[in-house]
């Protein structure tokens, strides 16, 4: 298979420093116009803009000094935000209320849904039955995403939903998502870990198993 370069190939950076010394294959300047333009025109819409100054303000007045936590709640603030809904995993539903407390205790709202409400049989979406065996009830990002649009949340955040399910999460919900939990059920929810330790220890995912370091 014909390997695209791409920014991941990238080793100069040039479009982050300005220096205007681009790779051959650079994603800038292989740019179609249009759809730069189109990018910008969206970034002109009033929920875009407001989300695009308030998230460069969390940034830039807290860099390296704020948690995500309190990132969350600055951009919610910024973004007008006073009621938030929070997509969780059930098994980390007592991190979700230690999330909500904290969300309640500097003045928001707090909505939650677990992926399980509903309680529907796997075995009625299709699933296979086999994969009962790891809980019969169906993971149900679409009915979280529905019953945080009918909360009328203003802004949702996602704590530890499965791969896939958050994917639907973010289809349905209308309004805007972060994420505050990135479920990895080996890493303790630190998935990027995986990717420090990619050239060492758990150098199996790049074909490396066995090799000693
Ligand atoms: S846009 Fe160009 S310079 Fe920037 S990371 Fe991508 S390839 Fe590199």
């Amino acid at each position: 298979m014909k390997k695209q370069l791409s920014c991941i190939d990238c080793a100069v950076k040039s479009c982050q420093k300005g220096d205007g010394r681009y790779p051959d294959f650079c994603v800038t300047t292989h740019l179609d116009p249009q759809t730069l333009k189109d990018a910008l025109t969206c970034y002109e819409e009033e929920e875009n803009h407001r989300a695009t100054l308030a998230a460069a303000s969390v940034e830039y007045e807290h860099y390296c000094q704020y948690t995500r936590v309190e990132e969350i709640m600055d951009f919610a603030r910024r973004i007008g935000a006073k009621k938030l809904g929070i997509a969780t995993c059930v098994g980390l539903l007592a991190e979700s209320r230690t999330l909500a407390a904290i969300f309640r205790e500097h003045g928001f709202e707090v909505f939650g849904v677990c992926c399980k409400a509903g309680a529907v049989p796997k075995t009625e979406l299709g699933i296979d039955e086999k994969c009962s065996a790891v809980g019969k009830a169906a993971c149900n990002p679409i009915l979280q995403a529905k019953v945080l649009n009918e909360a009328k949340t203003d802004l949702n955040v996602v704590v530890g939903l499965c791969v896939g399910h958050d994917s639907l999460f973010y289809k349905y919900s209308d309004a805007l998502v972060t994420t505050a939990v990135t479920k990895d059920r080996v890493l303790g929810h630190n998935p990027v870990a995986a990717l420090y330790t990619a050239n060492s220890y758990y150098g199996k995912l790049l074909g490396k198993e066995g090799e000693s370091i």
